[in-house]
């Protein structure tokens, strides 16, 4: 099963929205994978699903850390993997834990553990196009269950 939406967004803000939307109806072991240029939006839109979940700390950007732990309504894991080298340091780190799990892992550079992604997860590729297209692509059942209710 394959379900597919598509975005357009003209501001940080319209694309912070859109994300609350997205956070509004996630639910614990789900896997948001963020595909973007740097400067794309990809920590903008975590900023609003963070605020969908109910999270209230602040979400950074940049980031040292792999990985940053809120707590909203369910557990959000932000990764940010743009300084990871090989997918080894993200197992090293018991990635498993963090995909599935009883909360929500929100990655920013996917594309270094593709092969590491749970099949069934919410595929979200921004591109710059006079503001920003949002692609979202659910990937499995369960995925594809939750982007209805956007
Ligand atoms: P990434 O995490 O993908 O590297 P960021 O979210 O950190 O990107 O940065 C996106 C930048 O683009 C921000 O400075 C934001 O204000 C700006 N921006 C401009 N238009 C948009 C838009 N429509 N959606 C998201 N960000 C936008
Ligand atoms: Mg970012």
């Amino acid at each position: 099963m394959s379900d597919k939406f598509t975005f357009h967004t003209d501001s940080a803000e319209d694309t912070e929205c859109l994300g609350e939307r997205i956070g509004a109806v996630l639910e614990p072991g789900i896997v948001l994978a963020l595909m973007g240029d740097l400067g794309a939006g990809k920590t903008t839109l975590t900023k609003g699903i963070a605020r969908g979940l109910e999270v209230s700390d602040l979400i950074h950007s940049p980031t040292f850390n792999l990985i940053h732990e809120h707590f909203g309504r369910i557990p959000v894991y932000h990764f940010d993997l743009y300084r990871l080298t090989t997918p080894a340091e993200l197992e090293d780190l018991g990635y498993e834990d963090y995909f599935y799990s009883e909360g929500t892992a929100i990655i920013e550079w996917p594309e270094k553990i593709l092969e590491l992604l749970p099949p069934d997860h919410i595929e979200i590729r921004i591109t710059e196009s006079n503001g920003r297209t949002i692609e979202v692509t659910a990937t499995g059942p369960s995925s594809a269950k939750l982007l209805k209710k956007l």
